[in-house]
């Protein structure tokens, strides 16, 4: 590999997927944007579909849209994400935030394994996964072990099996690609292992759907949640989606029964009976606007591949570590991501005790769109669909200039209140 902006050009020239960046708005050529995994770019095809949403489906058909379209879209977008997941199409529900989901599932999982109290989770999980984490295990008289990876990076899988092993497990929780440093659980031994011990498995894949391939399938994995905002580019706050595997949809309960997740909804009756299949996962009225506006997003990742865009993430990824080690290391700029690409998702964080300043530098000065996670890293997303080797390259060039021109400096460390 070489570290010139030619080489990074030629890379695109030679590029089977250069052609999907045209597919999304991308009003300013200078602005590096290395943020799609936190909120993804806007595809051209969403702008010309939300406007038939709302001037054509509501506008003029009202509330006739429900029967022509808005009722199973939920069931039909997730089938579409079921493709990109490696599920069967009547597995997966778009509904609600991962938030939300994740709640529901994880008190399903419970009361499925009532006998066992434990919940295996990560000390590196996502907070909003931790926070209801410890609000349920509150709740239902459980406790929660937590796994602690290497230097909050280097995943020890044999740790996890050890701790779903020694407790009376009932769930094992793991974000697929932790938020802050990228790394990549392995799905196949971790499910394996509790199902050996006798618990479930719930994943959330907010970093992973739409970065990397998963097989939830194949891994016989049991439930999982994700998000529709970051690499789907479903636009902010689009509903999040959720995973049953076909023959556990008929054992668990929705913790919170509403008449979404109702049989027979429009009968109106008194009590409450689970309608079939994963559709009982659902709870209220679908935000039926952001939920149709995702579909044009995971269209376009399935005309691409998900094979194809991991191979480019892959590339991109080991191009923006060679740079680093080349340019940023000399400051103190420390890899807080996995070295081997296998192990690690689409996005890589770098660390410096100086990280938010630098971020700030990075964004304010010299137009560079990273993010910044507590305490120490920048994270810089990768979404092959748009990202070039070429942003790649002036992304790590820039960052270079802000550590030799100390261009940091200027910038106070207080915390901002969105980072
Ligand atoms: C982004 C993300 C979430 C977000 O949850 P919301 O309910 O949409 O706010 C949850 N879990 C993980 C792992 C995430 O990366």
């Amino acid at each position: 590999m070489q570290l010139t902006l030619e080489y990074a050009r030629l890379l695109d020239a030679q590029d089977p997927l250069a052609k999907f960046r045209e597919e999304f708005v991308i009003e300013d050529a200078d602005t590096i944007y290395m943020d799609g995994n936190s909120l993804g770019r806007l595809p051209k095809r969403t702008i010309a579909r939300v406007r038939e949403i709302v001037e054509k489906e509501w506008g003029k058909r009202l509330v006739r849209g429900w029967g022509e379209g808005w009722y199973v879209a939920p069931q039909h977008l997730g089938g579409k994400i079921a493709q990109l997941i490696g599920a069967r199409s009547d597995e997966v529900l778009v509904a609600d935030s991962t938030s939300v989901n994740f709640y529901k599932l994880v008190n399903a999982a419970l009361d499925a394994r009532e006998g066992k109290n434990q919940i295996v989770t990560e000390t590196v999980n996502f907070p909003t996964d931790a926070y209801i984490l410890q609000g349920i295990a509150r709740a239902r008289g459980k406790t929660i072990t937590y796994v602690a990876p290497q230097n909050d990076v280097a995943i020890i899988t044999d740790a996890i099996v050890h701790a779903i092993e020694k407790n009376n497990c009932a769930l094992v929780t793991l974000t697929h690609t932790a938020f802050k440093s990228g790394a990549v659980y392995d799905m196949r031994a971790l499910t394996q292992a509790a199902h050996d011990a006798g618990a479930l498995v719930l994943w959330d894949l907010s970093h992973s759907v739409g970065s990397i391939p998963i097989e939830l399938n194949a891994c016989d994995a049991d439930l999982a949640v994700g998000c529709t905002y970051k690499y789907l580019n479903g636009g902010p706050g689009a509903p999040a989606f959720l995973y049953v595997r076909r023959d556990l949809q008929e054992q668990l309960s929705n913790p919170i029964q509403g008449w979404f997740g109702q049989k027979n909804q429009f009968a109106m009756d008194s009590d409450y009976a689970p309608a079939q299949g994963v559709a009982r996962f659902h709870v209220g009225t679908p935000p039926m606007l952001s939920l149709l506006a995702i579909e044009a997003g995971v269209d376009i990742l399935l005309e691409a591949g998900m094979e194809n865009l991991r191979a480019k993430s892959i590339q991109q990824t080991e191009l923006l570590t060679a740079l680093w080690e080349a340019w940023l290391q000399p400051f103190g700029v420390t890899l807080n991501s996995p070295r081997d690409a296998n192990l690690r998702g689409s996005h890589v964080s770098l660390g410096h005790p100086d990280g938010l300043r630098i971020d700030r530098a990075l964004i304010e000065e010299l137009n560079v769109i990273p993010d910044f996670r507590f305490p120490d890293n920048i994270r810089f997303g990768i979404a092959p669909l748009y990202t070039r080797f070429e942003d790649v390259y002036c992304a790590m060039e820039r960052m270079r200039r802000v550590m030799e021109e100390k261009l940091y400096e200027k910038f106070p460390s207080e915390r901002p209140v969105v980072t």
